[in-house]
């Protein structure tokens, strides 16, 4: 099921396209599935969190529904509110274990928006208030950092 989506409008017009990936070819899937490594931050039944491999800034996290789906189309409103109230709760450890002045959500859906992987996820980016206003260059962490960071928002997480 690789390929291309694209839905019409009423008058025809090309209003979206999004790669198609199968659960099998998932990078997301696999991850939630512990057959891709990642530094998880939280899990629960129908959802997890990971840090973004390259991140924004320190914590930056990627909030993901554990069913596959490509966009937030494919996810009834219900599950959306699930997904943001997650993402809000992350986020809540995320600013706490690395310090940060405030956070961006920004959830792409489909190629001309940078959506990459073609399951849905929410970025949750703490900024801090020297860059504000500005969106930052992709960083790299060490693993050991990565690794340590997680940790630390783990540990603010508290109990699901
Ligand atoms: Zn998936």
């Amino acid at each position: 099921m690789v390929g291309v989506r694209i839905l019409l409008d009423k008058g025809g017009k090309i209003v979206f396209s999004s790669k198609r990936t199968s659960e099998s070819e998932c990078v997301f899937c696999m991850i939630a599935a512990r057959k891709e490594p990642a530094n998880i931050v939280y899990e629960d039944e129908k959802y997890f969190a990971f840090l973004d491999a390259f991140p924004f800034s320190r914590g930056h996290t990627l909030v993901c529904p554990k069913k596959h789906g490509e966009t937030i189309w494919d996810m009834d409103e219900g599950e959306i509110g699930e997904l943001f109230r997650t993402a809000s709760r992350v986020s809540k450890a995320i600013v706490s274990a690395v310090g940060a002045d405030g956070f961006r959500f920004v959830q792409n859906n489909g190629e001309a928006a940078n959506q990459v992987v073609a399951h849905v996820h929410v970025h949750v980016i703490p900024v801090r208030m020297e860059d504000r206003g500005r969106f930052a260059d992709r960083k790299r962490f060490s693993g050991e950092e990565m690794r340590a960071t997680a940790g630390s928002i783990r540990n603010a997480m508290g109990p699901a």
